[in-house]
């Protein structure tokens, strides 16, 4: 029996604000959708921080041995430089601002959202579709849209009725909103536009001259609004209505809400059973921004390079500090956290590699069956990482108590919180020991020692002593002494 028949997963719904019991629309498979970046330029650590909170989503249904489809699309075209669709389109402008092809931006970018991700440990998704490679599809559901009645045509341009649609659906039941204080909250001018109402929303956009990203339509050359590719992506992979779709807080209004309305218009359904959202991340308490220096990189983590930071983290160290909060609650991101976490994250390892060294009773002296069971309930109540790292630090406390001679454990209880730990840590949280890369390492590092050390000894054979204390000069420079003795030439690392 698949285990997620075993343990019952709740799942947080922002459509209405529950913890819902997960059931999926076709038993034992998961379809899943999370919107993903707009590559024109380094992605952001807000955005990792959401890409990571569904990565642990992906690898916890996975876990619970769900067949997941996992689609999170890349927006390479059509999104505007700000959300009321004015403005260049955000890569063009790149493009034109470094005098490269627009295409030169996405792959660029698109390369460094990959590598940051995969440092992460963040598992790739099932399909990553492109906004580009899907105009024609986009340019279909457009007429889909269009014959029924849903949609409308100015001068090249196609924008969907909102007014319409909320006669016969509700325009804003995600973000909660009723259409009349949209109305009442507008600062555009209609005139300025040739929307019929300012909350109308692009499908098509006619290309000015200058803009370079366009193609050939049934009502110009122009190109895709913003919030149709979802729609267009997650119905061709995952159906007219699949399980689940996710994507950061910021998303909510309007673009979730329009790829609502825009499959209801297309086809009549509702097309996402669970809603999910990630929350915002701070830094030093305030919101990140590059104008004021309250900012931070991924790969300045890593590197230690910046002025909020006193020293470098691995990215396991930064995964394990944005899994210590809910992935619904705003996270702050500050030197001192990153420090309290890489040492409460050593400890956690520390202790599974001790695990190995306990001696076995014939009976255990803490509940392991009962605690195993408790790591299941923090990840089924809306995969609440906190709690579930909570508690494999009691887990923590007794292995240690075991080792101080204080507890006791059995065999088969010492596998099961071995196996219990490692599916969790490793599979579930995704997390990274990095210790061992770093044994591995070492030991990689004491062989080129020694074959210095024989090098070392040949030129002393032939009497060239200039190259034999060369070596051992150099090496003491970087920290490695050689110390002559009667076995042979032994080293220590300073
Ligand atoms: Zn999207």
């Amino acid at each position: 029996m698949a285990l997620y028949n075993e343990q019952r997963l709740k799942i947080y719904n922002s459509m209405t604000g529950e913890k819902e019991i997960f059931s999926p629309l076709s038993e034992g498979y998961v379809g899943m959708y999370v919107c993903g970046p707009t590559v024109y330029s380094n992605v952001h650590l807000g955005n990792c921080r959401t890409f990571i909170s569904f990565d642990l989503v992906f690898r916890y249904l996975k876990h619970l041995g769900y067949k997941v489809r996992y689609v999170r699309n890349i927006t390479d075209a059509g999104h505007l430089e700000n959300d009321a669709e004015t403005g260049e389109d955000r890569i063009a402008k790149k493009a034109r601002l470094e005098q490269i092809e627009p295409m030169e931006v996405v792959q660029r970018y698109t390369i460094d959202f990959h590598n940051i991700l995969q440092k992460f440990n963040n598992l790739p998704p099932s399909i990553e579709p492109t906004a580009t490679g899907h105009i024609v599809e986009q340019i279909e559901t457009i007429k889909k849209i269009v014959e029924k009645g849903f949609a409308y045509e100015v001068n090249g341009s196609v924008y969907f009725d909102v007014f319409k649609f909320n006669k016969e659906h509700h325009y804003g039941k995600l973000s909660g909103r009723a259409i009349e204080d949209m109305i009442a909250n507008t600062r555009e001018l209609a005139a300025q536009s040739d929307k019929r109402n300012p909350q109308d929303f692009a499908l098509w956009k006619k290309a000015e001259p200058q803009h370079i990203m366009r193609w050939p339509s049934p009502w110009s050359d122009g190109f895709p609004g913003w919030h149709l590719e979802c729609t267009v992506m997650s119905s061709k992979y995952l159906g007219e209505e699949f399980d689940i779709h996710g994507g950061g807080m910021d998303l909510k209004f309007p673009h979730h809400e329009c790829e609502i309305a825009q499959g209801e218009a297309a086809t009549g359904k509702d097309p996402v059973k669970y809603w999910m959202h990630a929350n915002m991340l701070t830094l030093n308490g305030k919101k990140m921004a590059k104008s004021t220096g309250n900012n931070i990189l991924p790969t300045e983590i890593f590197t230690g390079d910046n002025e909020n930071l006193s020293k470098a983290f691995s990215p396991s160290v930064a995964r394990f500090f944005i899994l210590q909060a809910n992935y619904r609650s705003i996270l702050d991101f500050s030197d001192e956290a990153l420090k309290a976490s890489e040492k409460g994250f050593n400890r956690l390892l520390e202790a599974v590699r001790n695990l190995d060294l306990l001696a076995v009773s014939s009976s255990s002296s803490f509940s392991v069956e009962e605690w195993k069971q408790r790591c299941y309930d923090a990840m089924n109540d809306d995969f609440n990482s906190p709690i579930l790292i909570a508690t494999l630090f009691d887990a923590v406390k007794f292995i240690n108590s075991v080792k101080e001679g204080e507890g006791k454990i059995s065999e088969t209880d010492k596998e099961t919180v071995k196996s219990t730990m490692e599916a969790f840590i490793f599979d579930v949280l995704g997390l990274v020991d990095t210790t061992v890369e770093n044994t591995d390492q070492t030991e990689k590092l004491s062989g080129a020692v020694d074959i210095l050390i024989k090098l070392r000894a040949q030129a002393r054979e032939n009497k060239d002593f200039a190259t034999s204390d060369q070596i051992r000069d150099q090496l003491l420079s970087i920290g490695i002494q050689l110390k002559d003795g009667k076995e042979g030439t032994a080293f220590s690392f300073e």
